[in-house]
């Protein structure tokens, strides 16, 4: 199960983005700011209580302007919020209510997501508490008065809103595999698609509570069921006016959402474009098994060296997914169609593969014993106490330690890239969550 969504929204100013930093704390967005990811809005992991979630910031929300960006940041919000399980709608206790926080209420209230009602810039509690009441008005229920500086009345708020987050399904769901297939226009994806259902009996099934006119295919390998995420989106396609081109890119988003595991499909010939790297982007957001599919391989000449030339030259712009699987195919004539279904089997099987704490605590052992975490300036020293696997899909390990400050980029990437040698995972990415004392 991804983590639950809570979509940050409200007018300019309010505090959103110190109200984000302060929920997700020292927690770095998912993605480290690596170079050559693009991205559109940054989901930060956080956590209250035994809750894990992710925040996302949907930047300024303003109805009654119409300068040229506008239209597109709220279709953002609106996208943002399809997505949230809860929204926390941030007001300005020292503004006071204003024209815009009435019209984003009443779009709200339109909404079927459950709303917090968070009155910011309230530092002192007893005017807090008079600062938040006229909110009240806006009847989106009981405003919380909160200080995102000083990170008073935070506790309460998220209180409230952990009760609105999905219940916990421990059980993974095994029975069958959801795959997207995703790529930019003309990679191959509805030659692939075909070539993977061709010979079998494919069975179509809509979906419910998604996309009103997405549609499922299901193939069956042995036991195996798998079942293809949104094949109406893979086959309609081509509008090339800008609001076609929003919709499906969201519709990709959606169907990598959705699934155990991504075919990222790259055309060999264009090698990787900015637009692949969007989607890369996202992928890695949303911490799927990945499978990238380079395809159209017959359409290279190619001499005993050639494979490794290009797996090199694609790997150095996605070196963020080295851990992927790679395979090189041709829709077109068929070639190594047949293995994709192998790779998703052994990938998916990483992305749920659960590892005992006592192996994680001696990759740990180990890893500290060869190169010591940093001592700061102060000649503080960071100390790891001990590491477990809290999640599956995709394996998340939690370090508890004494002050995540304390551990640099340099060192944590050390630690990842020891996790990684010592327990494979190959083709699943894997998540380490820093987790101080509190
Ligand atoms: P955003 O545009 O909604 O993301 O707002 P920002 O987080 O950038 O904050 C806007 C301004 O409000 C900044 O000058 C912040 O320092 C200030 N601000 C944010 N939170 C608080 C708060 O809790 N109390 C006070 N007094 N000011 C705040
Ligand atoms: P989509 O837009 O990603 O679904 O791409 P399509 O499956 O519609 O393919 C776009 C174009 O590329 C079509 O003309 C296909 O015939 C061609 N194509 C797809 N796969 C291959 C391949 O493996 N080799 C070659 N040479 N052409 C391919």
């Amino acid at each position: 199960m991804p983590l639950p969504i809570v979509a940050i929204i409200g007018r300019p100013n309010v505090g959103k983005s110190t109200l984000v930093n302060r929920l997700a704390g020292d927690q770095q967005a998912i993605v480290y700011d690596q170079p050559g990811i693009t991205r559109d809005r940054t989901y930060r992991p956080a956590f209250w209580s035994d809750r894990e979630f992710q925040v996302v910031d949907t930047g300024g929300l303003v109805f009654d302007d119409d300068t040229e960006f506008l239209p597109l940041i709220r279709q953002q919000a609106m996208a943002a919020l399809q997505e949230a399980s809860v929204a926390v709608f941030v007001v300005d206790g020292q503004a006071g209510l204003t024209g815009g926080d009435r019209e984003i209420a009443d779009w709200l209230r339109q909404q079927s997501v459950p709303v917090i009602l968070t009155v910011n810039k309230c530092e002192s509690i007893e005017n807090g508490f008079m600062q938040a009441a006229e909110f009240w008005e806006l009847g989106l229920g009981e405003p919380y008065p909160v200080s995102g500086i000083h990170g008073s009345g935070t506790g309460e708020m998220l209180d409230e809103l952990i009760t609105h987050l999905p219940a916990m399904d421990e059980l993974p769901d095994t029975e069958e595999i959801k795959v997207a297939i995703v790529g930019r226009p003309n990679v191959g994806k509805s030659s692939l698609l075909n070539a993977l259902t061709g010979e079998q009996r494919a069975i179509v099934s809509p979906v419910s509570g998604t996309t009103r006119d997405a549609i499922d295919m299901v193939v069956q390998k042995g036991e195996q069921t798998y079942r293809l995420i949104d094949t109406a989106g893979i086959r309609r396609k081509k509008n090339v006016d800008y609001g076609a081109e929003f919709f499906s890119i969201n519709r990709a988003f959606k169907a990598i959402r959705r699934s155990d595991v991504v075919l990222f499909v790259l055309d060999v010939l264009d090698g990787v474009t900015e637009q692949d790297l969007k989607l890369a982007g996202r992928i890695i957001e949303e911490g799927r098994a990945v499978i990238l599919i380079l395809n159209k391989w017959d359409a290279v000449d190619k001499d005993s060296h050639t494979i490794y030339d290009y797996k090199k030259q694609i790997m150095n712009r996605l070196y963020f997914m080295e851990w992927a699987e790679v395979i090189f195919t041709s829709a077109l004539t068929g070639k190594r169609v047949e293995k994709i279904l192998d790779l998703v089997d052994s990938s998916v099987a990483e992305y749920r593969r659960r590892v005992s704490t006592s192996v994680i605590n001696e990759v740990l052992e180990e890893a500290v014993s060869w190169h010591s975490p940093p001592t700061s300036r102060q000649g503080k020293q960071g100390r790891i106490y001990y590491g477990t696997q809290v999640r599956t899909e995709p394996p998340t390990i939690t370090l508890f330690v004494n002050d995540p400050k304390r551990f640099t980029d340099n060192y944590r990437r050390y630690i990842d890239r020891q996790f990684r040698e010592q327990l494979g995972f190959k083709g699943t990415p894997i998540r380490l969550v820093w987790r101080g004392k509190k």
